[in-house]
């Protein structure tokens, strides 16, 4: 023992236990986790070969088929956010030259052609306005140009409040022989999502917004058409850790160890599955609905002005324009730091324009609605003409 030189100790913090405080996050994610799913989480890990953690995994992704409405095979939680979801599709079928055309209308779409790039893809894409929709006209038209082999879009822009209407647009993808790729990371368990009915071949999401998780996993799901893009590939595919012919050997039958699962993550995806299920998927998107409704409502009324049209808007994730002469991001401090609300600010277009205030899972609720309508109206007065700037608000 003698022979060891002497620990470095600058670096040894000492510190107390975590005591986070009780937050309210209605903002663009993550959003409060059901106290249920907490529970979930903090039980004692299991082994991730155990026979009750496989019957467990076959759980999650039939509730999982359930949520996006498809049949599926290849439906399973990536170990990852919803970015690592969203490489995965990018990753298991795209062979370099490949064409995608993304259809770019906000953040996400952006963060869609950045991945696409680096998978060696010719990216093509099409863009509308941050706070606009794309017709199916215009997806006819630039599939008849690109002949991409791929169409990436965002159903729930959340940079935005967009809800990307989506009938017909599948029709023409199989017309053109090109697979159709959703992300629907704002949308599952909240939004009106039909994906085999819809025609979509890959989609993903996460685990923190509508579902009522914490953040930490990425739900997959390809369909037969991708898969047999991915199986003609003619080289593996370039990420070892999100190949989906590796982690369908451990969520397929076979269950041969390729990584350890995030085992707490998916006791807290499963109750989380079995909630929603529990609920009902159209009363889940009925609540989300009713409570977004609440809350247009009442922010209409206080004089405040909505970002996206009506019949685009999601109801996960609202973006209201701040107000001429009020410093925004002081206001959202303000509530964040005297009222433990979190309410997002805008992104890329929208960036000192909006406030997103989302409201998904668990926190769709008519209470939550109302407690942050009374704030707005208590507190946002002084807020306006100059009245208090971010500088002056204590922390
Ligand atoms: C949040 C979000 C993502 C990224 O998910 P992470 O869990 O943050 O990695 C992707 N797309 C959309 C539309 C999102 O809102």
């Amino acid at each position: 023992m003698s022979a060891l030189p002497p620990v470095n100790t600058a670096h040894r913090l000492q510190l107390d236990p975590i005591a986070t405080p009780d937050r309210l996050l209605l903002g663009p994610g993550p959003s409060n986790a059901h106290p249920r799913v907490l529970q979930a989480l903090a039980r004692t890990p299991i082994g991730h070969l155990d026979p009750l953690y496989v019957e467990l995994m076959g759980e999650v992704q039939e509730l999982l088929r359930y949520a996006w409405q498809t049949d599926n095979r290849l439906t399973l939680p990536m170990s990852g956010t919803g970015s690592a979801a969203m490489e995965a599709t990018l990753a298991n079928t795209i062979e370099p030259g490949d064409k995608v055309l993304v259809a770019v209308k906000g953040y996400f779409g952006l963060r869609l052609v950045d991945m696409a790039e680096r998978y060696r893809a010719e990216v093509v894409t099409i863009e509308r306005p941050w706070g606009e929709a794309f017709s199916l006209e215009e997806i006819a038209a630039a599939l008849e140009r690109h002949k991409p082999a791929i169409l990436a879009i965002v159903h729930a822009e959340t940079s935005t409040g967009i809800r990307q209407p989506m009938e017909g647009i599948g029709d023409l993808c199989r017309r053109h022989n090109c697979l159709l790729l959703l992300d629907t990371v704002t949308s599952l368990g909240a939004v009106p999502l039909y994906l085999d009915h819809w025609k979509v071949d890959l989609a993903y999401s996460c685990s923190q917004k509508g579902l009522s998780c914490p953040p930490g996993l990425g739900p997959f799901t390809m369909g037969p058409r991708a898969e047999a893009k991915m199986a003609a590939r003619s080289g593996k595919v370039p990420n070892w850790y999100l190949d989906v012919t590796l982690l369908n050997r451990y969520w397929g039958s076979d269950r041969v160890y390729h990584h350890t699962a995030p085992v707490n993550m998916n006791f807290g995806m499963r109750e989380a599955l079995r909630l929603l299920a529990e609920e009902g998927l159209e009363q889940a998107w009925e609540r989300h609905q009713r409570n977004a409704e609440r809350l247009w409502a009442g922010l209409e009324g206080l004089g405040l002005e909505l970002h996206a049209p009506r019949e685009l808007r999601l109801p996960t994730l609202t973006t209201v324009r701040i107000p001429e002469g009020v410093d925004g991001k002081a206001f959202s401090l303000h509530l964040l730091n005297r009222h433990g609300i979190e309410v997002g600010g805008g992104l890329g277009a929208l960036a000192g324009k909006v406030w997103r205030i989302g409201l998904m899972g668990y926190n769709s609720q008519s209470q939550n609605v109302d407690r942050l309508l009374n704030l707005f109206e208590s507190e946002l007065p002084a807020f306006r003409s100059g009245g208090v700037h971010s500088a002056a608000v204590a922390v």
